[in-house]
């Protein structure tokens, strides 16, 4: 329950809304307490006035002096003294029902309108907040959470705290106010016969809570089965062909069978317990309404006192299905809470992790990014594999420079790119830009500085226009989308899709290969106009002839700009002003392309390699020393 504490802060928001749904509550409560009352006086005058027919009573009112309520009162007071006809006053009986009934009603759909209402609003807070949170947490926290696990807080646990915030509080008001109005009429009434009437409503709450904890065990279950049943499903489908190649389409079909088989058999012994479920119900029921009678008519046959009338039996029994249903909804509100709290714990751990990349709250202000970025003796290590990626690591790329760095997988490469972003915080050593620590830059502005293209690209379910401009403010114009997409070599592609730049990506719209991919990314990068581009290994998908072209184009776009180009295979058409081989996180060879050459060392070796390759491409010819 502590951990619902949490929600408190929304009911303090919300708390207009929550008063008047009280209030509602009440309200509705109070006239659908008045009905039982008024049957109970019907049924007396009715008994009464049979007695009177059968000449075993004389007086006009020895109606009983029950202990209404000030307004039912009231009404008989008007009755009796109006002077009107038995059958009148029946009828006039029978209108007041419907008028209470009415007005119960009425107030039952406002505190629904409040409180539900409510529980929605706090729903949406939430998820913004959670989102939030997501938004700031650094790169480490992503590595160790699965995308299901982030999902499922976004989606079900907050459903489930919702139903805590609406359908659980408004039950709990609402039980809480008609137990207090009818216990309180009953005990007014008769108290020997209340205390029968309601010893058989414990029981049924504890019954209903401990069934539904079966219940929902099961529902539960059931529905961990259908999500695997649908991973089970999607990856066939997605997968169809390796299945199709290696000829498993039977072992898949077995595979899904035992899944399929294994929900059917829980979703029908849940059907099961649920039968049994709703008719005991109604048995428990039906035996307090059953107890209400015997008792009750045993008082009044055998004259015991206290009296009971025939209209008190009428008055206990519609008392007693007034309460069915808030005491029967007991049972189910426990467990909406104790889930609500369950998955408001889950989520007070996920809130109270803090980002390990904190913004700094006293940024230096620069104008821009500019100057040199210097690595010192950088060290880093993933703290939850404990691979040092990163060992003493020097390095100054002067502003302007284009700088490769080349390295075999694994040696560190996209580990440096994303130390420079301020995804990691260094162990050891510093990360700076124009002689700012990057810990002392604000995030924003670092990272609006920097245009940086993954390894593994991401583009978003939108149209390729949509996805070229996404980092930026204002959408751009179409001209300065193909400019840039020009650049990255991949505008005549993207005219050649039916839609053009307006084609939808992903898995409602085309799929695009590797390479293209990675282009409309570069794309995207490009049109940032930053001081800074960091590209780590972006044209692996893209073939050779068109991998020269871009780095032709960066020759007109990176003119300015810095450019941290990220490799695992030598651009033979550019002349970088120094290029970097790493191994195992440290520089083993540094020096331009002929420095290197002469070196004789692992990039001569790879240039060879390669030039053997390609050896369609007139490589010598473009590098001039
Ligand atoms: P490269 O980009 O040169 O292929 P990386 O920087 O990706 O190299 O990786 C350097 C080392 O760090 C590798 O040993 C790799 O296994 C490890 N590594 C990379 N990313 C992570 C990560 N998120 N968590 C743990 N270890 C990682
Ligand atoms: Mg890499």
């Amino acid at each position: 329950m502590k951990h619902l504490a949490a929600v408190n802060k929304y009911f303090w928001k919300y708390r207009t809304r929550l008063g008047l749904g009280v209030l509602f509550i009440i309200l509705s409560n109070y006239f659908r307490i008045l009905a039982p009352q008024v049957s109970g006086y019907v049924v007396d005058k009715v008994t009464q006035a049979i007695k009177i027919q059968n000449g075993l009573a004389f007086a006009k009112h020895p109606a009983r002096n029950a202990n209404y309520d000030v307004l039912v009162k009231q009404l008989i007071v008007w009755v009796e003294d109006g002077n009107i006809t038995f059958g009148n006053m029946i009828i006039l009986s029978g209108l007041t029902l419907l008028v209470l009934a009415l007005l119960g009603g009425f107030f039952m759909f406002l505190m629904r309108q409040t409180i539900i209402v409510m529980s929605r609003h706090i729903e949406f807070d939430q998820k913004n907040e959670v989102y939030q949170h997501y938004q700031q947490l650094d790169a480490g926290f992503y590595k160790t959470h699965s995308t299901g696990d982030l999902m499922n807080r976004i989606s079900e646990d907050i459903s489930k705290v919702r139903m805590y915030t609406g359908p659980a509080v408004m039950y709990v008001i609402n039980l809480s106010a008609t137990i207090g109005f009818s216990v309180y009429f009953m005990l007014k009434e008769n108290v020997e016969l209340t205390l029968y009437v309601l010893a058989p409503l414990p029981i049924l709450t504890i019954t209903i809570y401990s069934v539904n904890t079966i219940i929902n065990k099961k529902s539960e279950r059931i529905q961990a089965l259908l999500s695997g049943l649908t991973t089970t499903a999607q990856e066939s489908y997605s997968g169809i062909r390796v299945i199709k190649s290696f000829v498993q389409e039977k072992a898949m079909m077995g595979f899904f069978n035992d899944n399929s088989n294994l929900y059917k058999k829980n979703a029908i012994s849940l059907a099961k317990v649920e039968a049994i479920y709703f008719p005991s119900m109604a048995l428990l029921i039906g035996v307090s309404t059953l107890l209400t009678i015997a008792v009750g008519g045993w008082y009044h046959v055998s004259g015991h006192s206290p009296a009971v009338s025939a209209g008190t039996i009428a008055e206990f029994v519609i008392y007693v299905n007034l309460l069915t249903f808030p005491v029967m909804a007991l049972g189910w509100t426990a467990s909406m809470i104790q889930r609500g709290a369950a998955s408001q714990k889950r989520l007070n751990e996920f809130l109270d992790t803090r980002s390990a990349i904190v913004d700094n709250p006293n940024p230096v202000h620069l104008n821009s990014l500019k100057g040199d970025i210097v690595f010192k003796d950088v060290s880093f290590t993933y703290a939850h594999t404990g691979i040092k990626a990163i060992s003493h690591f020097n390095l100054t790329i002067k502003e302007g420079q284009k700088v490769l760095i080349i390295g075999k997988t694994g040696s560190g490469k996209s580990t440096l790119a994303q130390l420079l972003l301020h995804f990691y915080n260094p162990d050891n050593g510093s990360v700076s830009i124009g002689e700012n620590d990057i810990k002392n830059i604000s995030l924003s502005q670092l990272r609006n500085g920097i245009s940086y293209v993954p390894q593994d690209v991401f583009l978003f379910s939108d149209t390729v226009s949509n996805n070229i401009g996404f980092g930026l403010a204002t959408m751009p114009s179409q001209e300065t989308i193909e400019q840039a997409a020009s650049f990255a070599s991949i505008h005549k592609e993207i005219l050649s899709f039916e839609k053009g730049y307006n084609t939808m990506i992903g898995e409602r719209g085309v799929t695009l290969s590797g390479g293209q991919k990675q282009r409309i990314s570069i794309a995207r990068s490009l049109i940032k106009n930053p001081e800074i581009v960091v590209f780590d290994d972006c044209l692996s998908a893209v073939d050779a002839k068109t991998e020269s072209e871009i780095i032709n184009n960066f020759y007109l776009y990176l003119q300015q700009k810095t450019a941290v180009i990220i490799t695992h295979r030598i651009f033979s058409t550019f002349r970088f002003d120094n290029i970097v081989v790493i191994e195992g996180g440290t520089i083993i060879e540094e020096g331009t392309h002929n420095e290197l050459m002469d070196k004789e060392g692992y990039y001569a070796e790879l240039y060879r390699l390669q030039l053997t390759r390609d050896d369609a491409e007139p490589v010598e010819s473009i590098f001039v020393a």
